[in-house]
């Protein structure tokens, strides 16, 4: 992989969770109650076992600790960044129930991936050699954790993905005061790092690789294909320049430099809206205002991030409909204009991010006799099997769009499903 550029608009941010240090780790972790039937494991869609990993670091098997981790979830080092643990592993506490601060999982789990990365320590081997391929579409979260997998269990993998980049929107998409995309390709590397897998970068499936050249060329194949372009409003004034998609504007801002306008709206009210508006603060944008139809009650954002957003001084226009983007000179947008319950407002912009929503991309595989689509998602069955004989699927193209550690989640039980099948579970 090409390195990322050095004058990345994304190399301003800092990690919003700091690390911990040896001695806080410690702390934190000896604070855990090590639950028998722990909720936190089962809010944990890897299933990874919260309370074996944490009693690892306070006994100081920080190596046992990272394995723990890495056994049910390869890609463990970018979800301690990532993952929304509020509402998952540490949401579910017991602690909660006790008025006590629950246990820092997240941090704990960074504290020993990151070790591990570190260290360089590696815990898992290619099987011996089974014969079979697979080819993975995309090289997403998904796929890499089915690709990891299935190098474990010895079949031989091919990854199509259509991007120079490789890891998904954990490398495109995700905030970077969570995780830098740096650190995003460490982790790709490391967990490509089993060895024996192909990556095949600039392909996109099925324009340059066709679906008969896959199945000629492999057993099986996984589709970890994930969510398609933003998408946007066809609204008078829609092709201004300075009105774009959101996650394209987030991926530029991660990947390169970006000028930062001075004043920039974002239109919606999800998690991609309220990452967007942090984003713009932190590059420098004076005044940042994020637009709902709904009212705060209402926002599908979760909340801790929307708070912090409003801390860095994000304003809010809520019950507010876009119904026109406003033209100012040269072609460029100068604002958008809203209609709200008390009347039509102009918000001034050199910006606008609409943060509505992505394509869904499961219509590109509907000419497959057997896959079946579902308001463009991959309708799949347990371990990600379609309808369609030696055709798997998972992650945002199958479950619509959910968190990273879904995909990982998926693609792992995917691969887990395709082996099965290919050695007729031997
Ligand atoms: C802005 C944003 C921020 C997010 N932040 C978080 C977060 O903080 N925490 C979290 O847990 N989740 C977050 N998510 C969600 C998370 O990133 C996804 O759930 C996860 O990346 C899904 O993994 P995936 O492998 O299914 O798809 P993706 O990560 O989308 O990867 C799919 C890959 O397939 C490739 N591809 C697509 N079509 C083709 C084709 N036809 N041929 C070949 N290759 C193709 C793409 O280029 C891409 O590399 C965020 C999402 C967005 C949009
Ligand atoms: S629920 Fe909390 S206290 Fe119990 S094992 Fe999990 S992290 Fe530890």
């Amino acid at each position: 992989m090409e390195p990322l550029p050095e004058d990345r608009a994304e190399a301003v941010f800092e990690d919003y969770k700091l690390p911990y240090g040896d001695a806080q780790a410690v702390v934190e972790a000896t604070r855990c109650l090590y639950c028998f039937d722990a909720p936190c494991i089962k809010a944990c869609p890897t299933g990874i076992d919260i309370p074996e990993f944490i009693r690892k670091i306070a006994t100081g098997n920080v190596e046992g600790s990272a394995r723990t981790i890495f056994s049910s979830n390869i890609l463990g080092m970018s979800c301690a960044r990532v993952c929304p643990v509020e509402v998952l592993c540490v949401g579910d506490c017991v602690y909660n129930h006790l008025e006590v601060p629950p246990i820092q999982i997240g941090r704990l789990q960074r504290y020993a991936t990151d070790k591990a990365y570190a260290a360089g320590w590696r815990f898992f081997e290619a099987g011996p050699d089974t014969g079979r391929s697979v080819g993975l579409i995309g090289a997403g979260p998904a796929s890499l954790a089915a690709a990891h997998e299935l190098r474990r269990m010895g079949h031989r993998v091919v990854i199509y993905e259509r991007r120079d980049v490789l890891g998904g929107l954990n490398s495109t998409g995700v905030a970077p005061y969570k995780m830098k995309s740096d650190r995003a390709l460490d982790e790709v590397a490391w967990v490509l790092g089993i060895g024996g897998v192909e990556v095949r970068t600039g392909v996109r499936v099925p324009e340059d690789v066709s679906y008969d050249a896959l199945e000629r060329a492999h057993d099986a194949v996984f589709i970890g294909v994930g969510l398609g372009a933003d998408r946007l409003l066809a609204l008078p004034g829609a092709d201004l320049a300075g009105v774009r998609g959101a996650v394209a504007w987030i991926e530029e801002m991660k990947l390169g430099p970006t000028v930062a306008p001075r004043r920039a709206v974002v239109i919606g009210g999800g998690n991609t809206a309220v990452d967007a508006v942090r984003e713009l603060v932190g590059v420098g944008v004076a005044e940042v205002t994020l637009a709902y139809r709904g009212d705060e009650s209402r926002m599908s954002g979760y909340a801790h991030e929307w708070d912090a957003a409003k801390k860095s001084g994000v304003r809010a226009l809520w019950s507010a409909t876009p119904t026109a983007f406003l033209p100012g000179p040269g072609g460029a947008v100068a604002g958008v204009r809203f209609t709200r319950p008390d009347g039509v407002v102009d918000v001034p912009a050199d910006l606008v991010l609409l943060a509505i929503g992505q394509e869904k991309l499961g219509d590109r595989f509907a000419a497959l006799d057997g896959i079946t689509i579902d308001g463009g998602t991959i309708v799949v069955s347990t371990g990600g099997a379609t309808g369609r004989p030696r055709w798997y699927a998972g992650g945002d193209c199958a479950n619509g769009g959910k968190e990273v550690v879904n995909a990982v989640a998926e693609g792992r039980d995917a691969a887990r499903a395709i082996h099965l099948a290919l050695t007729g579970g031997s």
